[in-house]
């Protein structure tokens, strides 16, 4: 039986967590706790800057 769980409240499958609530699945989901989720988006922002990556838009 496959097992399924809604991404949002995901407490099962956990391949690492850390003391501070931040943990990772073993499909590579993070969840970030409320203190490090702001800066790791911040820090995933600049990642994203630094590889140059181009937004697409859709065009209709
Ligand atoms: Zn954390």
């Amino acid at each position: 039986m496959k097992k399924s769980y809604n991404r949002l409240t995901v407490e099962g499958d956990i391949q690492t967590k850390w003391i501070c609530g931040c943990f990772e699945t073993v499909d590579g989901f993070f969840k970030f706790c409320t203190q490090h989720s702001e800066s790791m988006k911040q820090t995933i922002e600049a990642q994203i800057d630094k590889l140059d990556m181009t937004t697409v838009v859709e065009e209709k």
